[in-house]
């Protein structure tokens, strides 16, 4: 069973208890349900994180209509929530606002929705409409707040996010992490010589050809200017040393179409892998480092950071 709702129309005075009475008298709503209906209203103005919005919505909705799951989709953020377990009985709703489409929530349970609860469920859905809004315009805002606009790809507050969960998590796991950075060689000629457009449309392209070159775990970043930073999660030294050289090389190859040139560039790059105890800052640095000396052995070449050897005296 699927029903739908528009809720185009809603009214937005939920700050008002006044207000809020008169909307659920309009909705239908019994007075001895106003004090938990302004339970729910307050708790989804505490939070901006989709999920737990949606949590409490959830914990709230559960205590009118059984249902056994419940199901949020927004593809526009790639968000996909389960809470409980799915059952053959759904009924799904397309959320919208003011023409702005919000996501998909279905219920499901083992038996079908009687229309009475179906109700039931719009009218709490109204509570959650613009709760839900603000937190995903929130997530939005967080998002491109990460975002290279020019190439878009991930700038450099996402890297140093991301770097520092990846650290932490190798760390805890015991697993290997390894990080690239790549720095087109002679980029300033290009713009002197072509103009800033087309270096822009150069700084395109190499991303995509990075992109073009990596598994869908690996991460690319822009950290500024012509630098771009990878992250290779689940890779040690020499694995990342190899992916690395088949950029290197990809980019030699490649002839990247600008307006009405062609060009022909290289890069270099430097590659480290996380050592025991070592902070996001270390490896950045690590790789950081092995990329100058690539430029200074003449560039288009990949340098590896060599791990220090650790020589222990023997005592006495
Ligand atoms: P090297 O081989 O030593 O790396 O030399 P390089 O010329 O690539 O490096 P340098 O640091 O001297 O110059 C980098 C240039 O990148 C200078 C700057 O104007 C240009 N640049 C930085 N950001 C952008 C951008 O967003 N668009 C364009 N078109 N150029 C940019
Ligand atoms: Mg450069
Ligand atoms: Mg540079």
């Amino acid at each position: 069973m699927a029903s739908h709702i528009n809720t185009d129309n809603q009214d937005a005075s939920l700050a008002s208890s006044a207000n809020l009475s008169a909307d659920l008298g309009h909705l239908g709503i019994a007075p001895d349900e106003l004090q938990q209906t302004l339970k729910l209203a307050g708790l989804l103005q505490t939070s901006l994180e989709l999920e737990t919005v949606l949590r409490f919505f959830l914990d709230a909705a559960a205590e009118r209509v059984e249902f056994d799951g419940a199901r949020f989709e927004y593809p526009p953020l790639e968000t996909e929530l389960d809470f409980g377990s799915r059952r053959a009985h759904t009924c799904a709703y397309r959320l919208k606002l003011a023409g702005e489409y919000l996501g998909e929530l279905v219920f499901s349970r083992r038996t079908r929705f009687q229309e009475a609860e179906l109700q039931t469920i719009e009218n709490l859905l109204s509570q959650l409409i613009y709760p839900l809004r603000n937190a995903i315009w929130y997530q939005r805002a967080l998002r491109s707040a990460q975002i290279d606009p020019l190439t878009g790809i991930n700038n450099r507050t996402a890297m140093n996010n991301m770097l520092a969960r990846e650290v932490d998590l190798a760390h805890r796991n015991h697993t290997p992490l390894s990080l690239i950075v790549a720095d087109i060689d002679h980029f300033k000629h290009i713009n002197d010589q072509f103009g800033h457009a087309v270096g822009d449309e150069v700084l395109r392209q190499f991303c995509q050809t990075i992109s073009d070159n990596l598994r869908g775990s690996d991460i690319v970043f822009r950290y500024g200017g012509e630098e771009f930073v990878i992250l290779l999660t689940g890779t040690n030294r020499e694995d990342a040393a190899l992916v690395a050289e088949r950029i290197r090389g990809a980019i030699e190859h490649a002839t990247f179409d600008c307006e009405e040139v062609r060009l022909k560039l290289t890069a270099s790059f430097g590659a480290a892998s996380l050592g025991p105890g070592e902070t996001p800052e270390d490896l950045f640095r690590k790789a950081d480092s092995a990329l100058y000396r690539a430029k200074e052995a003449g560039r288009n070449c990949v340098v590896s950071h060599q791990p220090e050897l650790r020589i222990q005296e023997a005592n006495g």
